[in-house]
C-alpha cells in the first residue's frame, strides 16, 4: 500500500445531490473501464499518469489530522458527507482501504455529523455497529459477471456485494443502490426487472445512463431506452414504497418528465430526491 499526504480533505461538492465529501484515497483498484470518469478526471489534472496507476491506490495518511482539524469549521454547515466521489471507500481486498473509511465515519458521527458510503467492493460487516444515522450503498449495473469481469475487473463480485448490503439492511440501517452508469443493451443484453429484483429490500434507488461511452451513441434507440428504464424504476419504487432519484440526463423525452411530476403528487416524502451519488 502507498501513502501520501494532502493538504485538506473536507471540501463541499459541486455533484449533483452531493452536499460535502471526502477522498481519502487517490485512485482505485476496481479498475472500471466505462470509463471511469474520477480517473479521466485524475489524468486531466495531473494526480495519475495511466491506467496502470490509477489501479494502485495511496491512502491519503494525514486524512484523520486533516478530518479533525476540519470538522471544527464546517460543522455548522454540513447536510451530510458523501464517501466517495472520486475513489471507493471500500476497495475489494483493501482492509486498510475499509478501515480507515470505517475510522472517518465514525469521527464524522461522533460531531453529530450523517455520512452516505458508496461501493463497488463489499461493505464491512463492521459498518452494522457504527451508530450514526449514515446510509449505505452499492452501485449495480448487472447480474451478469461476465459483464462485471469486463467492465468493473477488480470490483466485487455481485452476489457478495448484494449480500453486504442485505446485511446492513438486515441490521437496521438504511441502505440504497446506485444502478448507475447503466449500459445499454448493445453493451450487454440483460433483465433489467432482474437486477431490481436483485435489491428490492433497499430504501432507494438511483438510475442514471452510462456516459462517455460511444457504444450508447451507436445504440439507435438509446433515448427511448433509458426513458423506459427509468419509468420502470420509478413505478417499481412507487410500488414498493421507496425512494427514487433519477439522474440529469438521464429521462429526456417530455411524456417521462411528466411522469416524474405525477409521481411527486402520490409520494410524500420530504427527501425524496436527495441522495448521495459516485460521481
Ligand atoms: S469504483 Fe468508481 S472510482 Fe473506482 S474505478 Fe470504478 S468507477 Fe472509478
Amino acid at each position: 500500500m502507498q501513502y501520501i499526504y494532502r493538504k485538506s480533505l473536507l471540501y463541499k461538492t459541486g455533484v449533483e445531490y452531493g452536499d460535502y465529501t471526502i477522498n481519502h484515497i487517490e485512485g482505485c483498484s476496481h479498475g472500471c473501464l466505462y470509463p471511469c470518469y474520477a480517473m479521466m478526471m485524475a489524468k486531466r489534472f495531473g494526480k495519475v499518469k495511466n491506467y496502470e496507476e490509477w489501479i494502485k491506490p495511496k491512502i491519503v495518511a494525514n486524512a484523520p489530522d486533516l478530518l479533525e482539524k476540519e470538522i471544527p469549521r464546517h460543522k455548522d454547515k454540513i447536510k451530510f458527507v458523501h464517501l466517495c466521489f472520486s475513489t471507493d471507500p471500500f476497495m475489494y481486498g483493501y482492509e486498510a482501504v475499509s478501515n480507515l473509511s470505517i475510522q472517518l465515519i465514525e469521527m464524522l458521527n461522533a460531531s453529530g455529523i450523517k455520512c452516505t458510503a458508496l461501493t463497488k467492493g463489499l461493505l464491512p460487516l463492521e459498518l452494522a455497529g457504527v451508530n450514526g444515522k449514515n446510509e449505505f450503498g452499492i452501485t449495480l449495473v448487472s447480474l451478469d459477471e461476465d459483464f462485471r469481469k469486463a467492465y468493473e475487473p477488480f470490483s466485487s463480485p455481485y452476489k457478495e456485494r448484494i449480500n453486504s448490503l442485505y446485511h446492513l439492511h438486515k441490521k437496521g440501517k438504511k441502505t440504497w443502490v446506485s444502478i448507475e452508469p447503466y449500459p445499454t443493451p448493445n453493451i450487454v443484453n440483460q433483465n433489467f426487472n432482474d437486477i431490481l429484483e436483485s435489491i428490492s429490500f433497499v430504501d432507494k434507488i438511483i438510475f442514471g445512463r452510462l456516459n462517455y461511452n460511444a457504444a450508447v451513441a451507436r445504440y439507435p434507440a438509446h433515448k427511448n431506452f433509458y426513458d423506459f428504464l427509468g419509468q420502470q424504476v420509478i413505478e417499481f419504487c412507487l410500488h414498493h414504497n421507496k425512494e427514487w432519484h433519477i439522474k440529469n440526463g438521464t429521462m429526456t423525452n417530455y411524456a417521462s418528465n411528466k411522469i416524474i411530476e405525477k409521481s411527486r403528487e402520490y409520494v410524500h416524502s420530504a427527501d425524496l430526491f436527495q441522495c448521495g451519488a459516485h460521481f
